[in-house]
Order: structure tokens, then C-alpha cells, then sequence
């Protein structure tokens, strides 16, 4: 399995920034994980490739590329754009994104070779199949209807929290699980901002240290992800603190490989 967290900002030489203001994960440039900046930081390999899109909310940060993903590709597409979320999730997007103000509603749409938008509803707990991938989703602790998942190709296997507060349930769930290679945790807010974390549902590296003690499984990688840019700095520095070994920010940008 291949994973990389799409970049989605420029730092001052205008080259891609270590600071995440968007969230897209590419697994084997084929299926994307949230679509932050899907239509912005895709390859063109990968805008060839992806035709599924797990939504694993519908926070802007998370679904931002996803309208101008499928317009870039309108004409070209000869299979629609699958967009896998919960029923709560596909119905805020109609709601409130493709409901022809904000954006048009691909799914009313066609071009030449038919529908460009189709959505796929998942139920938490009902693991998903697409293309060599599995995906069980978990149900998380956020502001709105929220999932974290379990990713597996059969060889290699992931869990990712998505965003989320203090959460006992994706613990339970990945617990039951054997040989995780990696598990991506978001961390938002800096510990001065425990506050703020608790009212928008996020960590903090106090809170995330709590959390990863709730993992009984073997011992894995854990990259942290999702770290508002603004806080990018105390956030990492704070998480350095906590001295905790198999911990560390995943890189935006760069390509993690497991055999
Ligand atoms: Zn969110």
C-alpha cells in the first residue's frame, strides 16, 4: 500500500507547505480519503486514477476539491466520480454544496458518456470494498456525523481517526484488529487551546497522549495529522515533549510505503 496526504498550501518560496490547511489522503493513486485538495494537488496520474472519494466528513477542509475535482474532469470522465460517505454526510453535501447555488448538482448532470457524480452510502461498522482496498468505517466523537476507518489491502492495514475529540469507540474497534501497520491521528489545537479543542471536538497533544494509551494492539507507527496551520509550530513542538517513540508528523507530500 501507497499513501501520501496531498499538500494544500505554499510556504514563502512557493513551494508546497508542511502546513495542512486541507485534507486528502491518496492511497495507490486511485482512491482518495477526504478531498481537501483533491482537484489542487493531484498528479496527473492520480486525476487519471481516482474515481473514488471516501468522505470521512463534511467539514470544507475535508471536501473542498471535491466540486472542482469533478468540474476539472467533466468532459473527460467516461465512469462517475463515487463519492462514499454516510447517508449524513451524502445528504449535507446535496444540502448544502451541490444544490446549484453553491454549485452545481453533478449528479443531475451528464456528459457524453454518462453520469459524473454517483454517491455511494456506507453504514458505520459495514466494511466497503473498492477496487483492492477495504474500508470499515468507525464512528468518531466530532461536531457532526463523523467516521474514522480501517484500511486494508490484505497486506497492509491502517487506521485512520479522521477528525475527532476524545473517542473510546475507534480504540474498541482497532483494538479487535490484528497487525496495524500505522495509525494517522489528528491533532488539531495546542494544549493552551484545550478549550477550543473540546468545543469543536479536537486534540490536543495532552489530550492525544490520553488517547494512544486507549491502543492495546501491537506497536506501530502513529503520524500525526491535521494540525491547524496556524498552530503548526507549538503543536509539533508540544508533541515532541511528550517523548512518546513510535510517535510522529506525518510529512505532508511525501509517499509512505508498506511492502
Ligand atoms: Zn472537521
Amino acid at each position: 500500500m501507497k499513501l501520501q496526504l496531498l499538500p494544500s498550501s505554499f510556504d514563502e518560496n512557493g513551494f508546497a507547505s508542511e502546513r495542512q490547511h486541507l485534507s486528502c489522503f491518496v492511497i495507490d493513486d486511485s482512491v482518495a480519503v477526504d478531498a481537501g485538495s483533491l482537484a489542487m494537488a493531484t498528479n496527473p496520474w492520480q486525476k487519471k486514477q481516482i474515481r473514488d472519494v471516501v468522505l470521512t466528513h463534511a467539514h470544507l477542509d475535508h471536501i473542498a476539491g471535491l466540486p472542482l475535482f469533478i468540474d476539472d474532469l467533466f468532459e473527460t470522465l467516461d465512469e462517475p466520480i463515487r463519492v462514499h460517505a454516510t447517508a449524513d454526510v451524502i445528504k449535507i453535501l446535496k444540502r448544502d454544496i451541490f444544490n446549484w447555488s453553491i454549485y452545481p448538482d453533478f449528479s443531475e448532470l451528464k456528459n457524453k458518456k454518462g453520469a459524473v457524480l454517483e454517491y455511494c452510502a456506507f453504514e458505520v461498522g459495514n466494511e466497503i470494498v473498492i477496487k483492492n482496498l477495504t474500508f470499515k468505517p468507525i464512528e468518531v466523537n466530532h461536531q457532526v456525523p463523523s467516521v474514522g476507518c480501517i484500511i486494508s489491502d490484505g497486506k497492509t492495514k491502517i487506521a485512520v481517526t479522521g477528525d475527532t475529540a476524545e473517542t473510546d469507540e475507534f480504540w474498541r474497534v482497532i483494538n479487535t484488529e490484528k497487525n496495524l501497520n500505522a495509525i494517522f491521528i489528528e491533532c488539531a489545537f495546542p494544549n493552551e487551546l484545550r478549550e477550543l479543542a473540546h468545543n469543536s471536538h479536537h486534540l490536543t497533544p495532552k489530550i492525544l497522549s490520553r488517547e494512544i494509551e486507549k491502543y492495546t494492539g501491537e506497536r506501530c507507527p502513529i503520524y500525526v495529522v491535521n494540525i491547524k496551520p496556524m498552530y503548526f509550530r507549538e503543536v509539533v513542538g508540544q508533541i515532541e515533549e511528550l517523548e512518546i517513540e513510535n510517535l510522529q508528523i506525518l510529512r505532508v507530500g511525501k509517499v509512505y510505503k508498506w511492502i
